[in-house]
């Protein structure tokens, strides 16, 4: 929230919301017709079972008290589904090996890497076994490792289509990080590839599982903010220090900040509305001399319309200090969150007219518990290959942020708006909601 904006509250109410149970329940609409599920027609896990029931308490506090979300309902680790993580860069050590401590569903088993002293380091960290760390050429070897059944790929962009093509053919369930690839053609290589070797494939969006993101989808389509008539989103970093980086190279990179930070706006605006844009215009900056940006671009600004009428701008740079958020402008109210990108911290606020004031705003800051969101992601993956599902971020739904970077970067260049065919249907790349597991 803006100094300027915060000086127009005449009253600030804290509102307590309970776990995540009411949101669980959020965008259930299920696939479109542009998507084809996969289905895979043999049992597909090898540990199998569903859940153990929820371990229950008599009641202590009055219901009006907030929900504690009771004790968790995981699998033993003889049953949690077994993940190879590839690339240990920074996202899989800071983040992703940490998060499978709040796993209910799954557990790490084998890794790959190029460094073979820091895979064993790692392996000793966290109980993985000797015989289960494997490098990028013997990686195809993982199809005899009955110890893995899910490959999280984690490494630069340009990477991305071969292991995830590589891991299909070996007959694993694919997890792969954003941006999906560098290419639409890669992406549609990716689904196919999964698609011949009847495995999954999720794209590692995790804001779509996150609580925060969750309530928002919730409360704009139960129209809390009336008609939703404006989303503002801005997602930025510096980037710099190493200049020999991957993310400052375009054949590893794909692009500069859009795909790597900017792509979440662009995913926000439509995971929120559900819809897909009608027309695209664009404009991109990178700083003359700056030696970061002689092969990527360091900011990028596009706007779109949806076909309800929704207006989106966006904003993503490798240039400014910080920025990671948004505000939805409806009829009635806006919704922000602010931090909205981040991995932890994140603050809802929802702002409308005093019933009573007309001359006042009522702000309130929706508060729940804090996740871990990288643990919620892996755990819906490790969910859809027991129970079967299709992931709520499946590869189409990476395809076609990929297919929208492609045009904005054709928007700037051009200087003309594209207008795009009205897709319709809501939420036509996502499969079901993820289920709430406690
Ligand atoms: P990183 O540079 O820290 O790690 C990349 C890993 O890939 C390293 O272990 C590196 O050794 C390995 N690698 C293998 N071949 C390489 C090559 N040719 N050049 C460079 N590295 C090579 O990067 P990161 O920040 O961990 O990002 C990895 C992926 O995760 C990217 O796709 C990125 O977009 C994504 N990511 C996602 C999030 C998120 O919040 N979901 C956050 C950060 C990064």
């Amino acid at each position: 929230m803006s100094e300027s904006s915060k000086g127009e509250f005449s009253r600030r109410q804290i509102l307590t919301t309970a776990g995540l149970g009411a949101v669980s329940a959020v965008a259930s609409g299920g696939m479109g017709e542009s998507v084809t599920a996969q289905q895979p027609s043999q049992p597909v896990t090898p540990r199998g079972g569903t859940l153990p029931p929820q371990i229950e308490f008599p009641p202590i506090s009055e219901k009006t008290e907030v929900d504690t979300g009771g004790p968790p309902t995981a699998l033993p680790p003889e049953r949690r589904l077994g993940f190879a993580i590839v690339g240990l860069g920074r996202l899989a050590l800071e983040e992703i090996m940490p998060a499978f401590a709040e796993c209910k569903l799954a557990k790490p088993t084998a890794l790959v890497s190029g460094d073979a002293a820091k895979a064993k380091q790692v392996a000793q960290q966290y109980g993985i076994k000797p015989q289960n760390v494997y490098n990028y050429q013997n990686y195809d070897n993982l199809r005899n490792n009955p110890d893995v059944d899910v490959i999280y790929i984690i490494l630069p962009n340009s990477m991305h289509a071969e292991y995830t093509v590589r891991g299909a053919k070996a007959g694993k369930h694919i997890l792969c990080e954003k941006p999906m690839a560098n290419t639409v053609e890669e992406c549609q290589e990716m689904i196919d590839a999964c698609k011949q070797a009847n495995r999954k494939l999720m794209i590692a969006y995790r804001c779509q599982y996150e609580p925060h993101h969750r309530a928002m989808i919730q409360t704009i389509r139960n129209k809390e903010l009336g008609t939703v008539k404006l989303i503002q989103a801005d997602n930025g970093q510096h980037q710099g220090g190493d200049l020999n980086q991957w993310r400052l190279k375009r054949a590893l990179a794909g692009g500069g900040s859009l795909p790597d930070v900017g792509i979440y706006c662009l995913n926000a605006t439509r995971y929120l509305t559900g819809e897909e844009p009608i027309t695209i215009s664009a404009q991109t900056f990178s700083t003359p001399g700056d030696p970061r940006f002689k092969e990527v671009e360091e900011s990028v600004t596009f706007q779109m319309r949806f076909p309800s009428g929704v207006l989106a701008i966006c904003s993503t740079s490798y240039g400014f200090h910080e920025a990671r958020r948004f505000r939805v402008f409806g009829s009635d109210a806006w919704g922000q969150l602010d931090p909205a990108f981040s991995y932890s911290g994140l603050r809802m606020m929802i702002s409308r007219k005093s019933p009573t004031n007309s001359m006042a705003e009522n702000a309130s800051e929706v508060r729940m518990s804090e996740k871990n969101q990288f643990a919620l992601e892996i755990d819906h993956m490790a969910d859809c290959v027991i129970q079967n599902k299709q992931p709520h971020t499946p590869g189409e739904e990476g395809l076609q942020d990929q297919k929208l970077m492609a045009l904005i970067y054709q928007a700037a260049q051009t200087g003309k708006t594209i207008t795009l065919p009205r897709v319709s249907g809501l939420d036509v790349t996502r499969g079901p909601a993820p289920r709430t597991l406690k």
